[in-house]
């Protein structure tokens, strides 16, 4: 509200008039003791005239108020008007600033995106980024679709300190995902009529009020989930739900490049029956492992298997179900000596190699005689017959039986024509 200044005394002519008037009331009284009529109304005269005057001035100045006063209110009128201005121009400005903020950092996400081909460090990318754009979180989880078994499975997962992830392979909300493939936002999970909490355990409901999900689309198909979970009801917002499902546009292209990129890998290095790396990938890694055992003085052992008389069953079932050993064979074999570090090869037709890293040899025929035990006592059923097969194994360690990997193959592979030579179904080392 603006305050019009008052006039200082001095320079108000009402106040001027108003002195006058006592100025001549002073002779004006004096003349009723003393004139007579004349005197009197000589000095009435006057003072009449200052009393229209005065009345005259206080018309004029009451008019000039009003007129000031209406002014003011359309100063404040047209201030409050610039100051409304000012606010939505600053409120503009601030969402604009957040918004060019967020474009900085969807651009940064597309260039580290661009700038990585592999699975892990694409789905860390995604985390990472999802995690920065959203104000508050509690875990943030990126689910992939197993393409055989049109299952979710937790492939990444990062959580604030105290919050569990403990739904691996997704709950109802994550299924709703898949099966609307549609984008979804719950503000409070035990008050949204489109799901059953009751359904999903204390346990796994893991103290989530909130969250959001968005689906991992390309051309029309779905290749996983992105979701952000809050322990606070009404924690995410309408535009949370579109940046999220922004990323998730962007991230979906990237991580199928990224799985199609490690499809590409495994078909060069992995063999296409039985999933079990190739002899020239295996041979490779076994020359590193050599050389890091050397230098760290530890232990690596070989065992080399070969199918026992492989070529009478392909005769006797056919060769499909002759694959569908191999495929046993390689899975049995996988179980025992896929530990990370070690390497299952398919080293040609029915025969494989392992190398077992941090393994000494004593160890290495140990593992060997339990994997002949555990093959001869797998049932094969064949057009109703049942079976069995036997494996023949060589077993060499380093450093007891050498360091080269020549020597070392030459040894392996002696050993196993030995088994075969002295009966089958056996394990041959070099005795000490
Ligand atoms: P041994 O006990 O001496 O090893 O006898 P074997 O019959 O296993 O050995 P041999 O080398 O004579 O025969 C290997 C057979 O393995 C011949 C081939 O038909 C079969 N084989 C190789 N690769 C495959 C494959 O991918 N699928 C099937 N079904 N058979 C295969
Ligand atoms: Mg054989
Ligand atoms: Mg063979």
């Amino acid at each position: 509200m603006i305050k019009i200044p008052k006039r200082p005394l001095f320079r108000n002519p009402i106040f001027a008039a108003f002195f006058l008037i006592i100025f001549l009331l002073l002779p004006f009284v004096y003349s009723l003791e003393t004139g007579g009529w004349r005197l009197r109304f000589i000095f009435v005269y006057p003072y009449l005239i200052l009393i229209s005057i005065l009345i005259f001035f206080k018309i004029k100045f009451n008019k000039k108020d009003k007129k000031l006063n209406l002014n003011c209110e359309a100063i404040e009128t047209e201030i409050n008007s610039i100051q409304e201005d000012i606010r939505n121009k600053k409120a503009l400005a601030d969402a604009l600033s957040a918004k060019l903020k967020r474009y900085a950092q969807l651009k940064d996400f597309t260039d580290k995106l661009t700038s990585v081909v592999f699975l892990e460090d694409t789905a860390n990318i995604v985390l990472a980024h999802s995690i920065a754009l959203m104000s508050d979180f509690d875990s943030c989880i990126l689910y992939l679709i197993d393409p055989k078994t049109y299952e979710l499975n937790c492939f990444l997962s990062k959580s604030k300190v105290g919050a569990i992830v403990k739904s691996k392979k997704g709950d109802i909300f994550d299924y709703w995902v898949l099966k609307k493939m549609q984008p979804l936002l719950v503000e409070d999970v035990n008050k949204d009529f489109r799901f059953d909490v009751t359904r999903i355990g204390e346990e796994e409901l893991r103290g989530i009020n909130s969250l959001i999900i968005a689906p991992l689309l390309t051309y029309n198909k779905i290749i996983g989930i992105l979701r952000i979970d809050s322990s606070r009801v009404c924690n995410f917002s309408q535009e949370d739900l579109r940046l999220l499902v922004t990323l998730s546009d962007l991230s979906a292209a990237a991580i199928e490049n990224a799985i199609l990129y490690k499809h590409s890998l495994d078909l060069a290095i992995r063999d296409g029956l039985t999933g079990l790396y190739l002899k020239k990938y295996f041979l490779e890694r076994l020359e590193e492992e050599l050389q890091r055992t050397s230098i760290k003085k530890g232990h690596l052992s070989l065992v080399m298997v070969d199918i026992d008389k492989f070529k009478d069953f392909n005769d006797k079932f056919g060769h499909i179900a002759g694959d569908l050993v191999l495929q046993t064979v390689s899975k049995e074999l996988v179980a025992v000596g896929g530990r990370e570090g070690n390497i299952v090869c398919r080293f040609g037709g029915e025969e494989f190699i392992i190398f077992f890293v941090d393994t000494d040899k004593d160890k290495a025929i140990r593992i060997a005689e339990d994997l002949r035990k555990s093959i001869k006592s797998k049932e094969i059923v064949l057009r109703r017959k049942s079976s069995r097969i036997t494996i023949s194994l060589g077993v060499v360690g380093c450093p007891e039986d050498g360091f080269e990997l020549e020597d070392l193959m030459r040894k392996v592979d002696s050993l196993l024509y030995q088994a075969k030579r002295t009966g089958r179904d056996k394990v041959c080392f070099l005795e000490k």
